[in-house]
């Protein structure tokens, strides 16, 4: 797959230009962090996200930056920490997503990696155009050197696209001490240089397994990590790169300040990665929602690419835990919104985020107290989630949502009322929460996320007294602005914090 994209290809790896772009497009459908608009490209596009995986995690510690604390970072990345990354993927997943991480012996550096010349600190600027091949310069060097100091990393492919091994390692992750932010890579679609294996191009090839995309964390930051391995699982950016606002809250890939409170991934996330128990209402319900965090249980109000996802959030689990209060939380997705599915687009949704518009967003989080502060550049807060007395309803009036027209309501983008309700939500003491559910009698039952296996179909549709109806069980910038994709985020959030 990577190899057909270079057809168009003019000259060196810097000459990555719009007509490659434009000659991709007519290629097979696979890209990368597209959220699911493409599900058969595990493998050379994605990491695997069910099933048991195997991970490998290369620590990079450069002479003269914070050394890496190696035990602080071995129990982050093991199942026994409550609070880190293997906990935190199997909550999320409800345990269908099973990381197991393995930390490579330690890669040192007596000095930068990167050219003094043009790096006298060892910190890349945003935007530095030759940082980026000098980073995967980096990037290569760092997976050569584990191999070379003994890391096996044969036994580090167990799951693929059909749950087996595929020939791809399940994940690779590099985590340094220098100032080098946080991004995630796929190599393969950029490298024009050595792969490792005798050749050159596409992705590296150590012992016999292909390794396409990379996860990096610099500064030594795992939180980062956390956020930059849900890209190579398939997810984009949520927050708002343009910083009109901060994007999307309750979300791990949107507007999270790396902190040890870890969101959850956000509803529309968490179903299309196939980790959600999914209910699509039909009709009226009188449903009882429970936390999501140990239920998954997420609630579909309408069908087709714009619809309104709720579920259960709260504090009291082991993430989550800078929320509030405990309500439901809704959000409007509109899938038409900047996802593509095409090779190499993912670059446009750097240029233009899925979530920029915080009117007309991919994925937008309704408040329940009507203030619009989110939208207007303002913080997440109590208030905001759902809860006892709440309500959302269409609006007759049938005008488009905007800055001029701040109403809540169950409106689809174009103003016209989607029929669809939340009315009389209650929050009951166990944290369970009721609500009535209203969607259209009929029409609701048929889609799926997949053919086949886990979460493909809605657990329910419909009354949940009876049985379930249908329970069947361009050119350069943009590249530069990938290579410092979440460095300018992390600013901007220190100023949030500094305002709070
Ligand atoms: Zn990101």
């Amino acid at each position: 797959m990577p190899r057909a994209a270079w057809p168009c290809h003019t000259g060196g790896v810097l000459r990555l230009s719009l007509t490659l772009l434009v000659c991709a497009a007519s290629l097979a459908r696979a890209d990368y962090m597209d959220h699911f608009v493409v599900r058969e490209d595990v493998g050379p596009r994605k990491a695997p996200y069910l099933g048991d995986a195997k991970l490998v995690l290369i620590p990079i510690e450069v002479a003269g930056f914070p050394p890496i604390d190696e035990a602080a970072l071995q129990r982050f990345f093991s199942p026994d920490d409550p609070n880190g990354f293997v906990r935190y993927y199997e909550t999320a997943s409800l345990g269908r997503y099973r990381p197991r991480v393995t930390v490579t012996p330690k890669v040192t550096y007596a000095s930068c990696p990167l050219p003094a010349a043009q790096f006298p600190t060892c910190e890349i600027a945003r935007g530095d155009i030759s940082a980026f091949t000098a980073g995967m310069d980096m990037m290569r060097e760092a997976v050569k050197k584990a191999d070379e100091a003994g890391f096996d990393f044969a036994p580090m492919d167990v799951n693929g696209r059909k749950g087996v091994a595929d020939g791809w390692v399940d994940g690779v992750m590099l985590l340094t001490n220098v100032p080098f932010g946080g991004i995630a890579f796929p190599f393969a679609y950029f490298n024009r240089g050595d792969n490792l294996n005798g050749g050159t191009s596409g992705p590296l090839v150590v012992d016999g397994l292909k390794v396409g995309h990379l996860a990096i964390a610099g500064e030594n930051d795992q939180f980062v990590m956390v956020h930059e391995f849900g890209h190579l699982l398939g997810l984009t950016d949520l927050y708002d790169e343009s910083g009109k606002y901060d994007g999307l809250y309750l979300s791990v890939m949107g507007t999270w300040g790396y902190d040890p409170n870890i969101p959850l991934p956000d509803a529309e996330t968490r179903f299309r990665l196939r980790w959600a128990n999914w209910h699509q209402v039909q009709g009226r319900q009188r449903v009882t929602i429970k936390p999501v965090e140990t239920s998954g249980e997420v609630y579909r109000l309408g069908t087709g690419d714009e619809y309104f996802l709720i579920e259960n959030r709260g504090p009291g689990g082991s993430f989550d835990k800078s929320l509030p209060e405990r309500g439901l939380a809704v959000f409007h997705v509109d899938r038409t919104v900047k996802l593509g599915g095409v090779e190499g687009n993912f670059v446009e949704r750097i240029l233009d985020c899925v979530n920029c518009d915080a009117y007309h967003p991919y994925i937008r989080l309704l408040q329940a107290d009507g203030l619009f502060e989110i939208e207007r550049n303002g913080r997440f807060g109590r208030g905001d989630l759902f809860g006892t007395g709440s309500f959302l309803r269409p609006d007759a009036r049938g005008i488009p949502f905007s800055k001029m027209n701040e109403v809540n309501s169950t409106n689809l983008y174009a103003g016209t009322a989607s029929g669809l309700t939340l009315d009389d939500v209650r929050v009951l003491d166990d944290g369970s929460i009721e609500v009535t559910l209203i969607a259209p009698e009929t029409g609701q039952c048929e889609e799926r996320l997949c053919a086949e296996g886990e979460a493909c179909a809605p657990v329910t549709c419909g009354e949940q007294t009876k049985a379930p109806s249908c329970a069947a069980t361009g050119g350069l910038w943009p590249v530069l602005g990938l290579l410092f994709l979440e460095k300018r985020f992390r600013r901007r959030e220190q100023r949030v914090f500094a305002r709070a």
